[in-house]
Formats: structure tokens, C-alpha cells, sequence
């Protein structure tokens, strides 16, 4: 049950987890949880097109059967969001982490933070061991001392679970969170939000700079409803920053189409750079 307002912001949250006085409030936004139009559902929480049959409840009603392992919704639901106020204390030098970057990793650093300054979407292809997560931290400081809303994202468990205390101790001074199915520790609104990308069905409009990393991994390779969920969470114009160490057959298909603007990071060279526009 949500019980304060803050538990909202940038969020979107079934109606029947609200608490009676979050939902007179004014700036609280209600919208249904599965639209039907000419005869076709649709999610709105997760964008399945849904096949009637599978999706019919009794009395005319209809649930999505596709991300209902985030809670059933069904047609008597709404989603409810309240827009994200950034709402984050002014932290001077926000970043604990003393630790020296070689030139190349400081090279691609600054390159991350212009991504995060002009909100663009790129590709950074780091193979292993090439120090990513140290080179992100340039960046996340940026985005603290604006007072943005940053989200660091990855398909596998593991891997969060792995980088919420590098965070944490890099971050000492900003409130941060670890969200995963299995996550016990209850939802408080943070300015960095670590998660797996499922987690993100639950966000609305929520971060000005994402970072997803490993977009060539199992779930999220080839999955519509993860990317889905991806383009929801971000802000409208928001910064999105996708990590690879091993880029698949699709993912350069795309790079040679030119979809993603492309950093390349190898322990010996960078820098790739297309400058499209979004
Ligand atoms: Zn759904």
C-alpha cells in the first residue's frame, strides 16, 4: 500500500495499491490500465496487444496476461502516476569514489557526461574489464549536482545486485535503491535507482538520464516489452546511455543503420561517435 506521495512521483502504480488520501490528491493522474479501442486491447502498463480470448474475464472484463507477473491489471484498474518534481536535496561534490581513471577511461567519461548534458541516446560498447562502471561515475556525479533523476538498469538480477554497493560507496551522499523481484527492502524515492528492467513497468516519465546495461543479454534482446518499458520510464527528451561488451547481430544492425549514436571503448582505442539527431 502506498501511503505517501513520494512513493508516486515518476511512478505508475495500480489504483488498488493507493491509500484513500493519496488518491484525492489533486495532482495525482488516473488513466486506464487497459485500453480497448475498435475491438483491439491493449496494455497500458506494458503495450501488448492482447488477444481477447486469452485476455476475457467474467463480466466483459479483460487483464493483461503478459506483465502480470508486476501484478495482474485488469480492466477495472488504472494506472496512477504523480509527476516526477525532482524533488532532491542540492549536494555539493556528491562523489565518495577517489579512485584515478587511466586517459582513455577518463576520455569516454567525458563523453558520457556531454550524453547526459544534451539528454542524447548512445551506445557505449566497453569490453570486459574496461572499467565501465568507474567511467559512469563522472557522469552520475553531474547528474546529482542537477538535482536530475538517474536510473542504472540491467535485464540480470545478478549484475544489480553486484553494482548497488559500488553505487552506494561511490555515492555515499545520495539516496539510492535496489529493486528486483526478490528485493526486500520496502521502495523509498531515490535519487538513483538501481533496478532490473522488468522493475521499470512500474515507472512513469520518471529519469532524466538512464543507463542500460547489457541491452545485449537475455531478457532484453529482442524483448518488445522490456524496450517498451524502457521509452516509458525515461523522461520525455530524457539522456540514455546503453552499455554492450559484446554487441549482438541486431544491436549492429542497428549501429550500421545508424539508430544509435555509437561510443566504442576498447583497452586501446575509443572513440566512435555518430551525431544524428534523436
Ligand atoms: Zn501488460
Amino acid at each position: 500500500m502506498i501511503n505517501h506521495i513520494s512513493e508516486l512521483f515518476g511512478r505508475q502504480i495500480n489504483s488498488l495499491e493507493l491509500s484513500p488520501t493519496i488518491k484525492q490528491n489533486p495532482m495525482v493522474t488516473f488513466r486506464p490500465a487497459i485500453i480497448i479501442t475498435k475491438g483491439k486491447i491493449c496494455c497500458a502498463r506494458c503495450h501488448a496487444k492482447l488477444k481477447p480470448v486469452e485476455a476475457r474475464l467474467p463480466y466483459h472484463h479483460y487483464y493483461c496476461y503478459v506483465c502480470i507477473q508486476m501484478g495482474r491489471m485488469d480492466t477495472r484498474h488504472s494506472l496512477v502516476t504523480f509527476p516526477e518534481p525532482n524533488k532532491f536535496p542540492v549536494i555539493e561534490s556528491p562523489m565518495s569514489w577517489q579512485g584515478q581513471l587511466t586517459d582513455l577511461q577518463q576520455q569516454c567519461a567525458n563523453q558520457i557526461v556531454k550524453i547526459f548534458e544534451k539528454r542524447q541516446r548512445h551506445l557505449l560498447w566497453a569490453v570486459t574489464g574496461a572499467g565501465k562502471t568507474e567511467m559512469l561515475f563522472p557522469a552520475i556525479s553531474w547528474a546529482v549536482s542537477q538535482r536530475l533523476r538517474i536510473g542504472i538498469v540491467s535485464p540480470r538480477v545478478d549484475v544489480c545486485i553486484e553494482l548497488f554497493p559500488r553505487i552506494q560507496s561511490a555515492f555515499k551522499k545520495v539516496s539510492s535503491i535496489l529493486l528486483h523481484g526478490k528485493a526486500e527492502q520496502p521502495y523509498q524515492y531515490s535519487q538513483i535507482t538501481i533496478c532490473t528492467t522488468h522493475q521499470l513497468l512500474r515507472f512513469y516519465h520518471a529519469f532524466d538520464v538512464m543507463v542500460i546495461d547489457e541491452v545485449d543479454v537475455f531478457p532484453f534482446s529482442g524483448n518488445d516489452m522490456l524496450h517498451y518499458a524502457v521509452q516509458n520510464a525515461v523522461k520525455l527528451g530524457g539522456g540514455i546511455l546503453y552499455l554492450t561488451a559484446t554487441p549482438d547481430d541486431a544491436l549492429m544492425h542497428k549501429i550500421k543503420r545508424k539508430k544509435y549514436r555509437l561510443v566504442i571503448c576498447r583497452f586501446d582505442t575509443m572513440v566512435t561517435c555518430y551525431q544524428q539527431s534523436k
